[in-house]
Parts: C-alpha cells; structure tokens; sequence
C-alpha cells in the first residue's frame, strides 16, 4: 500500500518544495475521517517560486517541436499506466472513491489524455492562405504559463485534463488542487519530470481558495482553467478577466436525462444509476434530473429499487465495494440539508436518505419521487448520491422543462426511437450530451457546458483552441503601393 504523506507539499521547479510556514492541510481519508497526511498551504513564496519556474521552463519548451513535446507526455502516460495500482489507492485514499472506480477511471482517464494531446503535439501547425499574388499563413503559439485549478472529485484526472493539452501546446502549468484532495497530482508533477518534462513545466502547489485567487491574478499568467462550482467559476472569470486571461470554465450543473415510454427499461435504469451513484454522485455532469415518463414511472422505480440492492457500501479499498463515502464531513451534511428540505417540500423517498451507522462520511443512495420543477432538489446541484425523479407526460413538455435551467453541462435521452432521440438531442441545452447512454467522457469527446456550467471545451482536438492562439502573418510578394 502507498504510503500517503508526500515528501512535500508542494512540487515545484522539478523538486519536492515544503514551506512550513503556509497554514496546516489535513488530508482526511473520507471512509474513515482519519487523518492520512499533512500538508502546508503554499505562502507568498512558493506561489512566487512556481510561476518563476513556469515561466522559464515554458520558454524553453515552446522552442522545442511537437514531437518532442508529445513523446514526453506519451510516455508520462506510460509510466501512469504502469503505476495505475499505487496512483489508484491514493485516489481512493484521498477521496474515498472506490478502488473498483479508481481502478479505471482515474489515472487511466488521466494517461488516456497524456497518450492523446501527445499524440496530437506533433500535428498542430497553423495554415497556408493564398490571396492571389500576396499569401499569408498562420502560427499556432502557446499562451504562455497556464493556471489550472481542481475539484476533488477526479483529482487526477483534471490535473491531467488541463496540463496534457496544455503542454502538447507549448505552455506550462501551475496547478492548484483541490484542498480536500491534494495527494495525485503531486505524483502526476513528478511522473512528468521521469518522463522527460523540463524543471518547472508542470508544478503543483496546494491551498485554499485564496492561493487560486492568488495565481489568477498574477501578470505572468496566461490563462486559467477552473473545474468547479459556478459561484467560484464566476469569481475566477471575473478575476482573469481583469487580466484579459484566457480561461476555460468546467463547472456545475443540474443535468436532465429524459426516459421516453419506448425505451429499454434495464438500460435507461442503469443509465440514471451511473448518472447518480458513481462516485457517490459527486460528478459534475450527472443527471439528477430524471424526467420519466409517466407510463414508465412505476415500472422504473420498482427496477431502480430492484437493483439499488446491489450497492456494496464499505471499505473503499475493498475491490468489492461499489458504493463509497462523500468527501468530507461538510458534504456529507451538505448533502443531507438538501435530503431534509426535499422531504419537506414534499417529495416522495423512495429510498436511503440516510447516514449509515459507520464510520466515514457516507450517505445511502437516495431517490425521490414525486419532485416537481420548483423544488430546490430539482434546481440546485446537490454533488451527491441523490436523484430525483420527475413525471413527463410529453415532448414538448419535457424539452421546455429540462431546458428551464440556469445550468447546461449534459444531457441525456433514453428512447428506441431514433428520429426522436436525435430531435430532442438537438433542442436540448447542454454542451454533453447522451442517447442510451450516459456519462461517457473518452478523451477523442470534447467535454464542457452551456449557458452557466462553463465556457470552452477540455478534451478532443476542441481543447487545443483553448490552449493555443493563432498568430496572422501577412505576407506582400510585390511593391508597397503607399498613396504618398
Ligand atoms: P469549488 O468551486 O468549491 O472549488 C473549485 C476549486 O477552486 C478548488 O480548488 C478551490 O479551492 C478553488 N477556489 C475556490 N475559490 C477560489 C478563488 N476565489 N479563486 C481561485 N480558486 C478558488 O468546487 P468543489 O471543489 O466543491 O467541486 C465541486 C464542484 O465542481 C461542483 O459544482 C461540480 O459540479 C464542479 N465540477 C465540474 C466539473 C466539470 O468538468 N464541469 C467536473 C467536476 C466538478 P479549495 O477547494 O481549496 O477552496
């Protein structure tokens, strides 16, 4: 087993980096509440330091070529493949995510975006444009030193999501986890420097939202990239704005999945379960609102119920379980206000709602019934195990109630019918989208939101627009004709 304390908090400029005089982070295992590591927040100097060292190692890396630059990272995805058990219980460790998850979607996810933007570096030129007797063209160039900041639920994956195309591009990285999952990309920083990334290209330093504000607002950045909630995303938007950054905002939401009276029952069930439960719900793109359609509603309970019997709810290390804890005592109880209020207002439990005699941070996978539109269950992102469950009776009705949202990250539609699927597919409002399906995110997809669950795409050639700008070179084959 891993040994969860780092060397250091922070890795910066190639090395481990500790500055003991940056306020205590406790790194809390969340099955069991015990502390498993301990951390310092970085101060003023190691913030300092980070983007010093980005800023020098990115003029050297944007000189090298793209296949140069992919090859490091290909084979920083390598090292991750290989390593994938002692990076996956750290994952587990530091978030509480079952092993059985964190096994396939975590420091995989993270090589599959290292193996893919390395694979791309060497393909990103710019363009040719003629214009009769005089032509341009275009450089594709890096931003410059980019910030990435993290949520805690894929720690790894984001850090990866951000830095791959990031540094396929030619820019380097600051990266700020989150505080409550500090542990992975740490590991991450040092497989890149045994990969071959120069000293400084990608550093994690950790802290509280103040050292995010702290690195948003420094002149040496770029651009900024923020997987969060939407009241932090707008604080950070309006910071790097002040700076005319570049910024890519992955962010929350409220995301409908549509059950039409034709669709496979099994299907639909398991999509609404890996759209609630995985990760214990705290998956920015689930689909917590699940509109059924009142000819199936009963039948899709009763089968939700059926196989919610299947949860195994324990030790997340054990490779059985299934089902694991929230990632902090304050999201456990976050959680449970919403639970509360819900049954309140009138929705139906059909099931859990419940704190299980046990140690750690769980919540038993809840579901409700009976939830109308305005209840704040139905409107709010709740980041945790709880669905609701929501009666349509038709298509119009349901496409202007799903889209009746502030947020607009996914989507999602089960139906056999496939001219209907692809029709309200295209009406909905939502950047992620699903049919029979849900919650896939491979790398070759461009993910992120609509309206306020964010702005620009990670993933998929979409992402390199958001980490490269585009130099226009005119070029004049004959005489300048100046009027005098
Ligand atoms: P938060 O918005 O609370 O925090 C996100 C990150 O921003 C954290 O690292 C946080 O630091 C940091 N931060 C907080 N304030 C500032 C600031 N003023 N300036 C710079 N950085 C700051 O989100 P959570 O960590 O609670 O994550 C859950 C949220 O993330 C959910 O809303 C979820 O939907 C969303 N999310 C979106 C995804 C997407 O791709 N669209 C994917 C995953 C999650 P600290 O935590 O240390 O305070």
């Amino acid at each position: 087993m891993i040994n969860p304390q780092p060397q250091a908090s922070h890795f910066v400029d190639g090395a481990w980096l500790e500055d003991a005089a940056g306020a205590a982070l406790a790194v809390i295992h969340p099955a069991t509440g015990a502390e498993i590591a301990h951390l310092h927040e970085a101060t003023p100097a190691v913030i300092d330091a980070a983007l010093a060292a980005a800023t020098r190692a990115q003029a050297d890396w944007a000189q090298r070529s793209g296949a140069e630059r992919g090859r490091v990272l290909r084979r920083a995805a390598d090292l991750i493949r290989a390593r994938n058990r002692a990076l996956s219980e750290l994952e587990t460790l530091d978030t509480g995510k079952p092993l059985q998850e964190t096994l396939v979607a975590d420091a995989s996810s993270a090589a599959d975006a290292l193996e893919y933007f390395g694979g791309l570096a060497a393909t990103l030129t710019g363009e040719h444009i003629p214009l009769g007797a005089n032509w341009a063209y275009t450089i594709r160039e890096p931003l410059g030193v980019c910030v990435g900041i993290g949520a805690w639920n894929y720690p790894t994956q984001i850090a990866c999501w951000k830095a791959a195309p990031a540094l396929a591009c030619g820019n380097a990285m600051v990266f700020k986890p989150s505080e409550e999952t500090p542990l992975c990309a740490l590991q991450i920083a040092e497989i890149l420097v045994e990969a071959g990334a120069p000293a400084g290209l990608f550093n994690v330093v950790q802290g509280r939202g103040a050292v995010g504000a702290a690195l948003v607002s420094d002149p040496r950045v770029a651009k900024v990239s923020l997987t969060g909630s939407v009241p932090t995303g707008a604080r950070v938007y309006a910071a790097a704005a002040a700076g005319m950054k570049h910024v890519t905002m992955e962010l929350g939401g409220k995301s409908p999945l549509i059950v039409f009276e034709d669709a496979d029952l099994d299907d639909a069930v398991g999509g609404a379960i890996l759209g609630n439960f995985y990760s214990s719900g705290q998956v920015c793109s689930n689909g917590t609102r699940v509109f059924v359609h009142r000819a199936l509603r009963e039948a899709f309970l009763a089968r939700l119920t059926e196989r919610l019997a299947g949860v195994v709810m324990g030790d997340p290390l054990d490779e059985a379980t299934n089902f694991g804890p929230l990632v902090s005592a304050a999201q456990r109880d976050k959680v449970m206000g919403f639970i509360t209020r819900a049954q309140a207002e009138g929705a139906r439990l059909v099931c859990g709602g419940t704190i299980p005699d046990r140690p750690g941070f769980f919540v038993t996978p809840t579901v409700f019934a009976d939830v109308t539109d305005d209840m704040e269950v139905a409107r709010d992102e709740v980041f945790g195990p709880v669905m609701s469950v929501l009666d349509f009776d038709s298509e119009e009705e349901v496409l202007a109630r799903a889209n009746a949202t502030e947020f607009g990250l996914s989507a999602g539609v089960f139906t056999r019918d496939l001219t209907r699927a692809h029709r309200v597919i295209a009406r909905l409002q939502a950047g992620t989208c699903f049919i029979n399906s849900y919650n896939d995110a491979p790398v070759e997809v461009p993910f992120g939101g609509t309206k306020a669950s964010g702005v620009g795409r990670e993933n998929a050639r979409a992402a390199i627009e958001h980490y490269s700008q585009l130099k226009s070179v005119f070029v004049r084959m004959g005489p300048v004709e100046a009027p005098y």
